[in-house]
């Protein structure tokens, strides 16, 4: 026997496995058991699987019985994206690194490497067959009783820009940015004559100078349009544009801070909370998005929502008339529509006693009464969109030598005037709507139904912040992370239940 080797209290030292990492194993994989049963990897597969892919068919060069290497197969593809935007992964480098470790996604690609830049033009070169692909799956959705449009609920969301604010540049500076990628791009000249770097090298850096050049040229382009949506000749000199994102405009963010940004826009049938449409709008304002909004609605699932739900945000006499005239029940509150905001008056150095509401309107004389008691005549009208204001204004003699003047209308060389402003019948018939308790009701569950997809996309599949640049691939991006959501709603409330 041999001696025992001991401890310094005098207790044998204890026995342990030892590790061996210089072996070599080979040990048999039965890639169908990687994932179980009622892994959510193979919904995705077999939901995807029920698609029509034939757009995407269609544009593989490869074919059966001649020379040159087969494609990935589009459901692969498809697959692949989905489930990694459902674990929050939209990074193709980080999926390809994942196919070599993760057994999920080691099952959908049959253990085989995917090619990193395959992957990534997938997301993007695509955009028909993905918007097709959105409107499939709705079409599934709906066949299965998830979608009515019984009630939509719609709201927008502003998502970070591939870009940071202190990108934006005004057109002195973007020129010279401009000026020097040109001779950049001059000076580079034919990648494959030798040089300090290798052909492939020197051809991405050609190719990243060539879009950092297209970059600028957009960035000037967009310029112009945000010079054009300014009013003060002010605003439009101190415009300024993204160099990294030219399309990305400055928003409010929800933390209050202002960020390059897209407005995305999203619209959830309230049943089972089935995103219905989606789109992505320049814009920082909602008023302008739904009529869009419901026609991408109407277009996806081929008829308009009977009831649209939005915040105040989105609600405008234009919309109210755009909304009546497509037989949308519109449910929505807008604000008190004083036609002469307190701002108005603030700014013009009106005393809050002499606010328009310390006006009496006589409707027989159809003329005012000031708190000096003084007659203000009807002036003119002004008819817009639902609605007509009409201007009523008091004597210039009246108010010269009025010793309120100070405190009702000190900048003013005519007359004080008051506007009256009526609206289209149709409004006012929204507005009492508005006052009843049924539409308070239905209002109140806006909040739950139409802010859990917004969440949703940012806290499960991390678009906080888009990764590609520019309108359409942002919105690319947005489509796919939003037929995620829609696929993973169908596996929660369909394909789980034979589970459960
Ligand atoms: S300034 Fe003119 S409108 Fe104002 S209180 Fe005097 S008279 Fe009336």
């Amino acid at each position: 026997m041999g001696m025992r080797s001991t401890t310094e209290g005098g207790k044998s030292k204890p026995r342990l496995r030892p590790i061996n990492r210089h072996q070599m194993m080979l040990r048999p994989v039965e890639v169908e058991k990687l994932v179980g049963e009622d892994h959510e990897v193979r919904a995705i597969w077999e939901f995807v699987g029920r698609l029509n892919l034939g757009q995407y068919y269609g544009e593989i060069e490869a074919v059966e019985g001649e020379a040159g290497r087969p494609a990935w197969d589009p459901r692969l593809m498809i697959s692949l994206w989905i489930y990694a935007y459902s674990k929050g992964v939209s990074s193709g480098r980080e999926i390809c690194r994942l196919c070599e470790t993760d057994p999920a996604y080691q099952w959908l690609t049959g253990m085989e490497a995917v090619n990193y830049h395959t992957l990534c033009d997938f997301r993007v070169v695509h955009k028909k067959a993905l918007d097709e692909l959105f409107t499939q799956i709705l079409g599934l959705l709906s066949a299965e009783g998830l979608i009515t449009l019984e009630r939509v609920m719609h709201d927008g969301t502003k998502v970070k820009a591939c870009a940071s604010g202190d990108t934006f540049r005004r057109e002195e500076k973007i020129r010279v940015h401009l000026e020097a990628a040109r001779q950049q791009v001059e000076q580079m000249g034919d990648p494959r004559v030798g040089g300090e770097v290798s052909p492939r090298v020197a051809k991405a850096r050609q190719r990243a100078a060539r879009e950092k050049q297209e970059r600028l040229e957009k960035a000037l382009e967009e310029l112009e349009r945000i010079r054009a949506s300014k009013t003060s000749s002010a605003e439009k000199r101190e415009a300024r544009a993204s160099i990294s994102d030219p399309e990305a405009r400055v928003m409010k963010q929800s933390d209050g801070g202002f960020a390059p940004s897209y407005n995305v826009q999203i619209s959830t049938d309230a049943k089972e909370k089935v995103i219905v449409a989606v789109g992505v709008s320049q814009s920082a304002s909602d008023y302008g998005e739904l009529v869009p909004a419901v026609d991408r609605v109407e277009s996806n699932v081929g008829q308009n929502p009977e009831q649209v739900v939005v915040d105040g945000g989105f609600i405008s006499r234009e919309n109210i008339l755009a909304m009546s005239g497509r037989e949308v029940d519109l449910i929505g509150s807008m604000g008190t529509g004083v036609s002469q905001s307190a701002g108005q008056m603030k700014r013009r150095g009106v005393d809050a006693a002499f606010y328009p509401e310390a006006f009496r309107y006589d409707a027989i004389s159809d003329t005012y009464l000031c708190p000096a008691g003084k007659v203000l005549r009807y002036h003119d009208g002004d008819k817009r969109v639902g609605r007509t204001d009409y201007k009523y204004r008091a004597s210039i003699g009246d108010c010269q030598s009025c010793c309120f003047k100070p405190k009702c209308c000190p900048q003013n060389t005519q007359g004080r005037s008051v506007v009256r402003g009526v609206d289209d019948p149709v409004v006012v018939a929204h507005k009492e709507k508005m006052e009843t308790e049924e539409a308070k009701q239905i209002y109140r569950q806006r909040g739950a139904v139409a802010e859990f997809p917004n969440a949703w996309i940012k806290d499960k599949i991390g678009l906080r912040q888009f990764r590609l640049r520019g309108v359409i691939k942002v919105g690319m991006e947005t489509l796919w992370a939003c037929l995620t959501y829609n696929i993973k709603q169908w596996i929660r409330l369909r394909w789980r239940v034979q589970w459960a």
